[in-house]
């Protein structure tokens, strides 16, 4: 299982801290940089320290392995898909139906919603930034191409559930 389950963990491109889309030039720098940062020989003397940098560094090339090969890629990115339908989706949610809170700025903010469990999904202003969603007041665009809705699986805080947000399209 690439996602869900009891844990979240990460998926190859977030260990490479790519997008999905990331071209192969893209995949291949991103790797030798993080690869240069977690090698395991320039780790200092710290055991605990050392133990972390050899994990990473093993997630590393592993990730690198899977999406340096543009078959094994196009692979995993099936089972990611795969995988995300298998989510435990809750409930699907409107953007009004969000609860809103703002910093003291009025810039960045959150929206969230209660879950069953007590604690609540949440999302962030500059995480719906970089899906390439903007809420400025009440108004939604959207970078990029095709006027569709989109839609956003939010995890709950504390618990496995999520929910599917529409985010309506101007
Ligand atoms: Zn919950």
């Amino acid at each position: 299982m690439l996602l869900g389950g009891e844990k979240y963990s990460k998926t190859h491109y977030e260990i490479l801290s790519l997008k999905e889309d990331a071209t192969h030039e893209e995949i291949r720098s991103s790797y030798r940089s993080s690869i240069l940062i977690f090698h395991p020989d320039k780790s200092n003397n710290n055991c605990e320290g050392e133990e972390k940098s050899r994990e990473d560094f093993l997630k590393i090339r592993k990730a690198w392995e899977i999406l340096g090969d543009p078959r094994s890629r196009a692979n995993y990115d099936r089972e990611l898909r795969a995988s995300r339908q298998l989510l435990a989706v809750a409930d699907d949610v409107e953007l009004e139906e969000m609860g809103i809170e703002q910093d003291s700025e009025g810039e960045a903010f959150e929206l969230y919603h209660p879950c069953r469990c007590g604690d609540y999904y949440w999302v962030s202003s500059s995480e719906l930034g970089e899906m390439g969603v903007s809420l400025n007041g009440k108004r939604i665009g959207k970078h990029g191409l095709g006027a569709v809705e989109r839609e956003l699986l939010l995890p709950c805080g504390s618990c496995s559930l999520k929910i599917r947000l529409k985010i309506p399209v101007n």
